[in-house]
């Protein structure tokens, strides 16, 4: 069997020997008391976009599932397995989370693929199927006149979020607390080159520069 990355292994003695000295007693606690994180980030799975890095949260902060394209399937309780669904319900009914981000980012290879819908993709794949659900049925995602690639790819990019919003709300446990205010949603997007985050204004439907709204 090939060994275990190296690097791996470097970068566990880095954080034994910087990190967890000084959240030890941290994780000491939450092993003790369990987790009790009031946050929930439903991000991508692209290497570029760790929740834990951009919001520097530490152990215990943040609940998160991690998918191609941060999506939020439709509530569907079938015979089948949905992972998404499962930790969607794990982190309202069991951990009592206060708030749901979605967290979608620019260069996502998801919603590239499904730009794309070409090669290396083949409608027996799973980032075909998995990426379908984005879309309602009847519903045309095209690119518009005028519109170019990389616009029509960020607007595709923040459609995600906001579908994603939508799909939270058709789960009966999201929308009684939602309705009760004791969950809310809300929508983010990561641009990766500059490190900027993107924050949606439910209100207006457009997402704002968090350096600028909230200060540095
Ligand atoms: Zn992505």
């Amino acid at each position: 069997m090939p060994p275990f990355p190296q690097h791996l292994i470097d970068g566990y003695r880095t954080f034994t020997s910087q990190r967890l000295p000084t959240e030890q007693s941290r994780y000491r606690e939450l092993s003790e008391r369990g987790q009790s994180p009031e946050v929930m980030v439903i991000g991508c799975c692209d290497s570029r976009v760790s929740p834990e890095v951009i919001f520097d949260a530490g152990p215990g902060e943040l609940f998160v599932v991690r998918n191609v394209a941060n999506l939020v399937p439709v509530y569907q309780p079938d015979s089948a397995a949905h992972g998404v669904s499962a930790a969607l319900e794990y982190a309202v009914n069991v951990l009592r989370v206060k708030h749901i981000v979605v967290l979608g980012h620019a260069q996502c290879g998801g919603i590239r693929a499904f730009i794309d819908k070409a090669a290396p993709l083949s409608p027996g794949d799973f980032i075909g199927k998995w990426m379908a659900m984005f879309i309602k049925p009847g519903e045309k995602v095209e690119q518009r006149d005028h519109e170019t690639m990389a616009d029509f790819t960020i607007r595709i990019e923040k459609a995600a979020v906001f579908r994603s919003l939508e799909n939270l709300m058709t789960f009966p446990f999201v929308q009684t607390p939602v309705a009760r205010g004791e969950v809310s949603l809300h929508g983010a997007y990561f641009g990766v080159a500059e490190g900027s985050l993107f924050v949606l204004d439910q209100k207006t439907k457009e997402f704002r520069s968090a350096r600028e709204e909230f200060g540095e």
